[in-house]
């Protein structure tokens, strides 16, 4: 089987936490690979999977949309390549989003993952918290979801699959190749959903 390369998409956010809860998960599977932080449009074009962390997604959308980095995400998505958006990088993976309070903020996304996603849902940053989140179509029953000024997506279209609700709201999706959580998995140390991210890219490759 071939080397995998995995990058985690390093413009703003939780790079590093991604990047070691990576390199933990392939070397518990025992996948031969690399974990590559990356921004650049050369260094995006050479992976075989990307994580989007979480962190602002005005942000992450603008730097991504001005040096390039976006439409080639874009267009390694649409040919297969595997994604994980966390939070923020969930944000930049929709088709829409609106903020709770101040609605439209007309932000650069990638326009792929068929959800309608509502920024900052759950309150402020001290309204953050943690919950006990199942995902049970991917088999994780129990996982500790942190949520910091996390979105939750309130419609999703067809081709979606809802992996996770809290309070009724929905947190966690799969669409085909594309994973995304409201909530932090690397900032617990359950390394599941990066494992079960690593095995998606492991296979397609
Ligand atoms: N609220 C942030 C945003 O809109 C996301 C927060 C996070 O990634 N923890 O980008």
């Amino acid at each position: 089987m071939s080397k995998i390369n995995v990058g985690i998409l390093a413009i703003q956010g939780d790079v590093t936490e991604n990047f070691l809860a990576t390199m933990a998960s392939m070397s518990e599977l025992g996948i031969d690979g690399s974990v590559t932080q990356v921004k650049t449009v050369e260094q995006i074009s050479k992976l075989d999977g990307l994580i989007i962390p979480g962190g602002e997604s005005t942000m992450i959308g603008q730097m991504s949309l001005v040096n390039g980095a976006l439409k080639t995400i874009k267009e390694k998505i649409e040919s297969g390549m595997p994604v994980f958006g966390i939070c923020a990088g969930m944000i930049f993976l929709s088709k829409n989003s609106k903020d709770r309070v101040v609605g439209e903020t007309k932000q650069p996304l990638l326009d792929i993952l068929d959800v309608k996603i509502e920024r900052n849902s759950f309150g402020r940053q001290k309204d953050s918290f943690e919950a006990q989140i199942s995902m049970d179509p991917i088999g994780i029953s129990s996982f500790n979801g942190v949520f910091i000024r996390a979105p939750s997506i309130s419609e999703t279209g067809s081709d979606v699959e809802i992996l996770a609700k809290f309070n009724e709201k929905i947190v966690a999706v799969k669409q085909g190749n594309v994973i995304a959580t409201a909530f932090h998995p690397e900032l617990t140390r359950d390394i599941s959903l990066h494992k079960s991210f690593v095995k998606l890219v492991d296979n397609q490759s």
